[in-house]
């Protein structure tokens, strides 16, 4: 089956043959046609399987172009700055041949620029959900919209934009077609899915949690102690040029980050406290290879799209077992292998059962020579390992604080009573 047959229109079939799209993905082949006839959707797709095109091909073909006497007529609602700068990269290659104007609203950018975009006119609109709320109480006008686009819902409602998108939906025309994607099925997905889809269509193109086919997964036991040690060293010992590795935690990311560096890797930080300005350097630096290893927290994870990354390391389990179906799908994109490697303690031994039990099958285990955990720590041990490194993480402040060479400056000492004030007029 072709993009051709699938009834893309000739300007689209041009600037995706210019990307190299030969054929279309599953998702693709299933979510066109049905977009193209207006239908409402509810499908569950993973990053990585060409959801993108799926939902903005049809939309670029159904808007054919810019009407200035309308106002927005498709709005695209992602959870990250990072996934709608994807989008809107995707939805300028695809329009290239086309004349259709798109503008893209998330946070941490001017709004003013962005309303003074807003007021040239445009069509399609791609925005994070807060950002555009804000812009809608400015005045942004709605009533010409026909599609509206919830990608990523389930992380959408993860990161608490559920309230956003119930005060958006009634905002909109009554007549209007919602295309709803989501990695997973949860329960949240589907009750947001009952509350704004009419008649929809499903498209399931993988098995509910279940990790890409082309991913080979593997499990390395190691001791908590010797996790960094591990890492450096697979990196290295298989030459990986370019990997991507999750820490559960910023101060993880960050500790690892040290570690990695005094082993001569050259690697980057996207966590939620850097920011925006600096997680986007960051990812182009990684992208461009000028970074080797590229430490992300979950939140970070999504919206992430570097085509042809090999490899993905989980230096520690989510909290969540559904991110690990996040993670790891930031490898074998579109059709692609991959490889996910995760490094397992022996706590995360046990946990390690509920990703297996989400994705329905068991990810082998193994030990690397050299690494092999020590038999003589104990599960029951856990409270004993987790207050040492608090200890050691708490030392390491006070080492730091009584740094005798530390001076305070004038600028110190003037944020230090701003504070002060802040704290005393909250009280
Ligand atoms: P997405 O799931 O939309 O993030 O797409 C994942 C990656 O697959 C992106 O780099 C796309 O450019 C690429 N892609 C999407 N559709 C196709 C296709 N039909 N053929 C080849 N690559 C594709």
């Amino acid at each position: 089956m072709s993009f051709e047959k699938l009834g893309v229109f000739k300007p689209l079939l041009d600037a995706i043959k210019d990307l190299g799209y030969e054929n279309p993905t599953t998702i693709q082949k299933r979510a066109i046609p049905l977009v193209l006839q207006k239908k409402d959707i509810f499908a569950t797709a993973q990053t990585g399987t060409g959801k993108t095109a799926a939902f903005a091909l049809p939309i670029l073909q159904r808007l054919k172009k810019s009407d200035k006497n309308a106002g927005v007529r498709a709005v695209i609602l992602s959870p990250t700055r990072e996934l709608s700068i994807q989008i809107y990269e995707d939805i300028q290659g695809f329009s290239k041949y086309m004349d259709i104007e798109t503008t893209i609203l998330v946070g941490g950018k001017d709004i003013e620029k962005q309303r003074r975009k807003l007021r040239c006119g445009t069509d399609i609109i791609i925005a994070t959900p807060g950002r555009l709320m804000e812009h809608m109480l400015q005045g942004l006008y709605m009533e010409d919209v026909e599609v509206f686009v919830l990608d990523e819902a389930d992380r959408m409602l993860d990161m608490g934009f559920a309230k956003d998108i119930r005060e958006i939906h009634p905002l909109l025309p009554r007549k209007h077609q919602t295309l709803l994607f989501s990695a997973t099925f949860s329960d949240k997905v589907r009750k947001l899915s009952k509350l704004i889809l009419r008649k929809p269509a499903f498209i399931e193109t993988a098995k509910k949690n279940t990790t890409v086919d082309t991913i080979n997964q593997i499990a390395y036991q190691v001791d908590t102690d010797k996790k960094a040690a591990l890492l450096a060293y697979l990196i290295g010992s298989r030459n990986f040029e370019q990997v991507l590795v999750f820490t559960r935690t910023k101060a993880s990311a960050d500790e690892l980050f040290e570690e990695l560096q005094k082993d001569g890797l050259k690697c980057g930080i996207i966590h939620g406290d850097k920011t925006k300005a600096n997680r986007l350097k960051t990812l182009k630096q990684f992208k461009e290879k000028k970074l080797r290893v590229l430490i992300a927290t979950d939140i970070a994870s999504r919206g992430l799209d570097i085509e042809h990354l090999p490899y993905v390391i989980n230096y520690e389990l989510p909290s969540i077992p559904e991110d690990y179906v996040h993670r790891v799908g930031r490898t074998g994109r579109a059709g692609r292998e991959g490889e996910a490697i995760t490094l397992i303690d022996i706590y995360e031994k046990y946990e390690i059962r509920d990703i297996e039990k989400l994705i329905g099958q068991k990810i082998p285990k193994d030990v690397v020579e050299g690494f092999e955990p020590d038999p003589n720590i104990r599960r029951k041990d856990i409270d004993e390992v987790k207050l040492k490194s608090e200890h050691k993480r708490e030392a390491k402040k006070f080492v730091k604080h009584k740094s005798p060479e530390k001076k305070i400056t004038a600028k110190a000492l003037k944020t230090a009573k701003k504070k002060r004030k802040t704290t005393k007029r909250d009280g």
